[in-house]
């Protein structure tokens, strides 16, 4: 079973500094089931792999691990599929041979550690309970290109049809600790087996090696679920616990941002000018895309012209937090016929986005990757296409008078991006073009001299030929 991991970062040979281990060595470890090998197929100033190539003791491991073994196939205990796929033993491995690249650690670069580097990972054998569907909606939402070659079961009967291995790719240019966290913990996933006894423990390793990223992740509940063997009880655990710690932070950073922009009550005034915006479209069918907490969806749901409302966020935690602030479980079943929530990233084209007469993306894009924007505006204005698209995001150019914001810094910590005037409206006259809408702008708030206004406002109106 091998592991690769290739840069093409410049000198790419520094992936021997992040992985701690050096690119003329041959390394070997023991583990409990077999042996890691560590060497470098190719290491140079352009380009350098590293290989992680396990040699799993398929009879040792039957007597160690003896009575675990599902198959009740006598011979399925020493023939089976353990020693060549990744699985949970890749995982063990990860953690024991790459542990401070792991943890993100190092003594000696530490700058580079934190460099996003491009980086490939590449799984010569990955089991995938799911197919390529599921490998898919696990990796692509954290910003991966996938690519899936599965393999036939018998090349030498055809008609035998696929196995559920394949042979995988995934790119991304991100820190190496974010593509060591993520194998670690989504093989085992993808696998959904496990070579040890899952505990409390087990829930532990989750939170900390996926708490900054589960939380927002699509397949949340069926990472969790597969992760901990499909213990119920476990997995209620982790959920909570992933959701608590979530809720929490999202309230503190929402909290950080309102005292930042709070003299001038700019969300107020910034959600009732969408909300008449939106009313003024003539439009009845309405999405809130990235509605967050509900705040607009509340405003919108006063207006009798209105007579569908959805909500859409990526995090499950936002839109449970708009549910229970709107009270959804107690509206008059007339009142809960209007709303609609649905839980989906703006970054994939998805059906549900389609038919609305007016879309609202109030604060949102400046939460998304810039490579990940480009998706957005295909999936926002080619395939979903309302008629009235509004759309807000911060002018960076205000900050400065925002006495409580360090020079230079966001308003939210979880902004990607901050534009100037200039900036935005250039990307949103490009998008009308492209798109064939108009766009109109809006200074929303207090209009500062020569910075203008603290939220910039486009209101993108379809063309009809
Ligand atoms: N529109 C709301 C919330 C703004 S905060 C308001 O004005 O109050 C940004 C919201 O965008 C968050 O709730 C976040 O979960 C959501 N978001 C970020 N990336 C997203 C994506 N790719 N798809 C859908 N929602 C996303």
């Amino acid at each position: 079973m091998l592991l690769t991991i290739t840069t093409t970062y410049s000198p790419a040979t520094d992936l021997g500094f992040l992985l701690h281990k050096h690119p003329e060595r041959l390394q070997s470890f023991e583990l409990a089931y077999g042996q890691a090998h560590v060497f470098y197929p190719e290491a140079n100033r352009k380009k350098c792999t590293a290989a992680l190539l396990l040699d799993v003791d398929s009879v040792g491991l039957v007597r160690r691990y003896h009575g675990q073994v599902r198959d009740n196939f006598a011979l399925a205990e020493y023939v089976n599929d353990r020693p060549y796929v990744a699985s949970s033993f890749m995982s063990v491995a990860i953690a024991k041979v790459f542990s401070s690249a792991l943890s993100g650690k190092s003594k000696d670069r530490p700058e580079l550690v934190e460099t996003p580097i491009p980086l490939s990972a590449k799984l010569s054998i990955l089991p995938c309970r799911g197919g390529e569907k599921f490998l898919r909606r696990l990796f692509e939402p954290l910003g991966y290109t996938v690519n899936a070659e599965r393999h036939i079961l018998d090349a030498q009967f055809p008609d035998w049809g696929e196995s559920r291995y394949f042979t995988v790719t995934i790119d991304k240019i991100c820190v190496l600790s974010e593509l060591l966290t993520h194998l670690y913990v989504l093989i085992p996933v993808l696998d959904d087996e496990k070579h040890y006894w899952v505990d409390q423990a087990e829930i532990d390793k989750l939170l900390k090696h996926g708490g900054d990223w589960l939380s927002e992740h699509p397949e949340q509940e069926s990472i969790v679920n597969r992760y901990l063997k499909r213990q119920r009880r476990l997995t209620r655990q982790a959920l909570a616990q992933l959701r608590e710690t979530d809720v929490d932070e999202i309230e503190e950073q929402t909290q950080e941002e309102a005292q930042i922009e709070e003299r001038i009550g700019l969300n107020e005034i910034r959600l009732t000018k969408a909300a008449e915006v939106i009313k003024e479209s003539g439009a009845k069918r309405v999405i809130d895309l990235g509605c967050g907490e509900g705040k607009l969806l509340r405003k919108l749901m006063k207006v009798k012209q209105f007579e569908e409302i959805v909500g859409v966020d990526v995090s499950h935690q936002s839109l449970k937090i708009a549910q229970q602030r709107l009270h959804f479980d107690r509206l008059p079943e007339k009142q809960k016929e209007r709303l609609k929530f649905f839980q989906g990233s703006l970054c994939y084209r998805d059906k549900r986005l389609e038919g609305y007469d007016a879309a609202a993306v109030i604060e949102v894009i400046e939460h998304l990757d810039p490579p990940r924007l480009s998706a957005f505006e295909r999936v926002l204005f080619e395939f979903a296409r309302p008629q009235t698209v509004v759309l807000t995001t911060p002018n960076v150019e205000y900050n400065v008078k925002f006495e409580n914001l360090p020079a230079g810094r966001f308003r939210h910590r979880d902004h990607r991006f901050e534009w100037t005037r200039e900036e935005f409206q250039s990307w949103a006259s490009d998008i009308s073009n492209r798109f064939g809408y108009t766009v109109v702008f809006h200074p929303i708030g207090e209009i500062g001299e020569n910075v203008g206004s603290p939220t910039q406002m486009a209101v993108f109106t379809q063309e009809r030929f």
